[in-house]
């Protein structure tokens, strides 16, 4: 596995690779690596000759009182888990390498960045798009892969990628979990005792809202209702927000008619997770 810490070397090598004629897929991370990543180097694989993981804890996407400082990090570890997925290049710039001084040219979404996920974290989706812009021009990628977990990011990215003309195909992975269903998260570590086991409530509650959508209950406001009661019922959760969007245009439905994803975030301690499930007639195959 090559490292690289430079753009222009980063540059250098997807161009080299390209004159072979292989294609190159990128998996973005922020390392502290699990499952949930490792399925998605597995996808990429699946479709390109290359793969390329960046591991690059982003300033730009925590708020000021969020936990960039704290933020789980373990880079032997890392490495190593990257080494046995035969990853071929892995991209770990700098802060300063990634942001010069003065940097002040960012990618700013309008509408959908601006609810759920984006009204809850300020700022947040505009460190998102603009780093990933930046990952996609230092790689070049034919593909790159995202999980289904972080919904409105892939969601934004996709738009982005749309909006912007990046010639780059995205690429969706499923939710990887916990055997009682709590979504794999670098942030999970956060979570202690009583906590932990708590927080499969998330899963439990989107899981009953798909049971109740299968038994033909439309009205989101009973759906929401019957998955903010079972999450409150953890006696360490916090609501944050628990909503049911539209799948092609993330915006909030009253009664659920297309395809549609239920959202939830929810805090125990400081430690935030959020999760999410699509509404769908079938489990897909
Ligand atoms: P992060 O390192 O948390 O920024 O996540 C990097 C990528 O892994 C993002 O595309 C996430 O959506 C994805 N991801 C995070 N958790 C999971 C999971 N449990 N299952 C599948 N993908 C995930």
């Amino acid at each position: 596995m090559q490292k690289i810490e430079s753009i222009q070397a980063m540059q250098q090598w997807a161009r080299s690779v390209q004159r072979d004629g292989k294609r190159i897929a990128l998996v973005p991370t922020m390392g502290f690596l699990h499952e949930g990543h490792l399925s998605l180097i597995r996808l990429a694989h699946e479709q390109a000759d290359r793969v390329v993981v960046s591991l690059f804890v982003n300033p730009k996407q925590f708020g000021p009182n969020e936990d960039y400082d704290r933020y789980p990090r373990d880079y032997a570890r890392d490495q190593q888990l990257l080494e046995a997925e035969q990853v071929d290049a892995l991209f770990c710039p700098s802060a300063e390498e990634m942001y010069t001084p003065g940097h002040s040219v960012y990618v700013e979404e309008d509408a959908v960045s601006r609810v759920l996920e984006g009204e809850s974290r300020p700022g947040h989706f505009r460190g998102v798009l603009t780093v990933v812009a930046k990952l996609f021009l230092a790689v070049q990628p034919d593909l790159a892969v995202f999980g289904r977990k972080d919904a409105q990011q892939l969601y934004l990215i996709r738009k982005m990628a749309r909006e912007l003309n990046f010639p780059i195909a995205i690429v969706a992975g499923p939710t990887v979990r916990e055997p009682d269903g709590l979504a794999l998260s670098s942030r999970n570590a956060y979570l202690a005792g009583t906590a932990r086991e708590q927080a499969a409530t998330l899963h439990r509650a989107l899981k009953e809202a798909l049971r109740l959508y299968r038994e033909g209950e439309r009205n989101a406001y009973r759906l929401r209702k019957v998955m903010m009661d079972m999450v409150l019922a953890a006696s360490e959760a916090e609501m944050d927000y628990i909503e049911i969007v539209d799948t092609a245009t993330f915006t909030p439905v009253t009664t659920v008619q297309g395809p549609a994803l239920a959202l939830l975030a929810v805090r125990f301690g400081s430690t935030r997770l959020i999760d999410n499930m699509e509404l769908t007639a079938e489990d897909a195959p």
